[in-house]
């Protein structure tokens, strides 16, 4: 069987050519996994609805990115413009998160090619994050029943303050960040597990200090997983202060999605962080996380 991917064309958003954030990624992804026969065809999703939005987003900031009416304030915390092209990206790559979710209840492992958006929270979004595409498509799975133990694993180099905050009073959701001590935000949230790492972490006390938390949480009866695999703890990323491998990030998504696999819990991975210098490499080693699971679900 083939790994199902979610992935749209409006996954691209026109924020301007000279922007920090390597918006060409989604769209260079798409083929890469096209072109490396790592997928033959994607999944495409719906905008978000208003409704399922509102699980985990009060209904005015969602109106104010609508509408485009978002303060100053606001927009400048998000980092993008708020033009209607970014609107639009951040409906369709919430509403890819959810359906990755089903396709994960249907297939037992899927992928988006975009979400991760962990910095966003109930009251208004932050660092590159309009909508918590991962919290929207935890409270989507609840609602309907779906799902009642959810582990949120989060190994981007940035901590997932936005998850934890929205998650801090709900006992269905078990929130785990484990994320460079010293990165973005400044002022962490508690999640229900953090792990800080210093800076500089290599590879094998990285990998090890991964077993060692999976072999914590597995522990406990979670049925969903989703996993936040940011790639932004690459050594040459231009943000995360880590200095994990290519072959370091390849052997902690095989990691992540062996264990939870092996155990026959729904998994669905989405994309997370990465600023790497290099935007080949960026794109290659965001298609780790689809090539894992593609390795494990032809296994
Ligand atoms: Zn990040």
């Amino acid at each position: 069987m083939e790994l199902p991917v979610v992935n749209h064309e409006d996954y691209f958003a026109k924020i301007g050519d000279d922007h920090k954030f390597p918006i060409n990624k989604f769209g260079e992804l798409a083929n890469y996994l096209i072109q490396n026969k790592i997928v033959s065809k994607f999944y495409k999703p719906s905008p978000c609805s208003f409704e399922t939005l509102s699980y985990a987003h009060s209904k005015n900031y969602i109106l104010d990115i609508q509408n485009k009416t978002l303060s100053k304030e606001g927009v400048k915390k998000i980092g993008f413009p708020l033009v209607d092209s970014v609107v639009q990206r951040s409906l369709v790559a919430t509403g890819g998160t959810v359906l990755a979710s089903k396709l994960a209840i249907n297939y037992g492992i899927s992928c988006n090619t975009a979400g991760g958006s962990h910095h966003a929270s109930y009251y208004g979004g932050a660092g590159y994050c309009v909508f918590n595409d991962v919290a929207v498509a935890s409270h989507y799975l609840l609602n309907r029943g779906q799902a009642n133990k959810i582990l949120i694993i989060d190994l981007d180099v940035h901590q997932g303050n936005g998850n934890s905050e929205i998650f801090k009073d709900n006992r269905s959701v078990f929130t785990f960040s484990m994320h460079s001590k010293t990165n973005y935000p400044a002022k962490k949230s508690n999640s229900n597990l953090d792990v800080e790492l210093e800076d500089n972490l290599e590879d094998d006390a990285y990998l090890n200090t991964l077993k060692y938390y999976l072999k914590e949480l597995n522990q406990e009866n979670f049925d969903f997983i989703f996993y936040i695999a940011g790639v932004d703890i690459h050594f040459n990323d231009r943000l995360g202060k880590l200095k994990i491998s290519d072959e370091g990030i390849k052997l902690r998504d095989e990691l992540v999605v062996e264990n939870f696999f092996s155990r026959r819990i729904p998994f669905c991975g989405v994309l997370g962080g990465g600023y790497n210098k290099d935007f080949n490499k960026l794109v290659e080693l965001h298609s780790m996380l689809h090539q894992s699971c593609a390795k494990y679900i032809g296994s």
